[in-house]
């Protein structure tokens, strides 16, 4: 079975994808770890895809395109997938179709998680890193022994990524980019729409209930 999961950052995608792989037994597919990985490698593409994410912006669609399409033909897909954060635009998206089409293949279940913007902002805007043990909190949800310090000892940080104005810019780039996919799926009679609110549990609840998983 395929999977492709969307959602808003902040949705909980990562952890929801975590329990998925292990149902589905099929690989995650994130573009989002392997341009990490290729900008923590230094290599080309990761220099490239560097700035954009740096910036809170899309990777252009040919660079991750290329790298979903290479990695969809790996023997261990044979048997399914599991793609998260890909696609995140209707370009994207076109361009898997076309590369499933080729293999005889289409999408067949695409899952939305449904997250009002405000309960993201809460969500991201309340994280505390540690800065030396990396350990995350959450002022409201996990609250650290003090807003400034680790149970380790160490300093927390707010990072960037975590601040209101990025949220707020990730989201917009989300509402404008992104969420036109689900009226994309839609179409194709294979969006089934979760609601993402409450313990990441009842979430995946929700999610293996549409999928007919246990
Ligand atoms: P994520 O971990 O999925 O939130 O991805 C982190 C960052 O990687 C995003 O903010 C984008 O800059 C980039 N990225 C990940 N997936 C894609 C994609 N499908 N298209 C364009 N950029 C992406």
């Amino acid at each position: 079975m395929d999977v492709i999961l969307i959602g808003p950052p902040g949705a909980g995608k990562g952890t929801q994808a975590r329990w998925l792989v292990e149902a589905l037994r099929a690989p995650q597919i994130s573009t989002g770890d392997m341009l990490r990985a290729a900008r923590k490698a230094g290599t080309e593409l990761g220099r490239k895809a560097d700035t954009f994410m740096n910036a809170g912006k899309l990777v252009p669609d040919e660079v991750v395109v290329g790298l979903v399409a290479e990695r969809l033909h790996a023997p261990d897909c044979a048997g399914g997938f599991l793609l998260d954060g890909f696609p995140r635009t209707i370009p994207q998206a076109q361009a898997l179709d076309a590369e499933l089409a080729r293999h005889g293949r289409k999408v067949q279940s695409v899952v939305a998680i449904e997250v009002p913007d405000e309960a993201i902002v809460r969500r991201l805007s309340g994280r505390r890193t540690c800065g030396t043990c990396n350990r995350i909190w959450h002022l409201e949800f996990d609250p650290p022994p003090s807003p400034a310090t680790c149970s380790c000892g160490g300093a927390l940080v707010h990072r960037d990524d975590d601040k209101e104005a990025t949220i707020r810019n990730r989201l917009k780039v989300y509402h404008d980019q992104t969420s036109p996919l689900a009226e994309y799926y839609e179409r194709q009679g294979v969006l089934r729409r979760v609601a993402g609110d409450g313990k990441p549990e009842e979430v995946r609840g929700r999610i293996f209930k549409e999928l007919g998983l246990r």
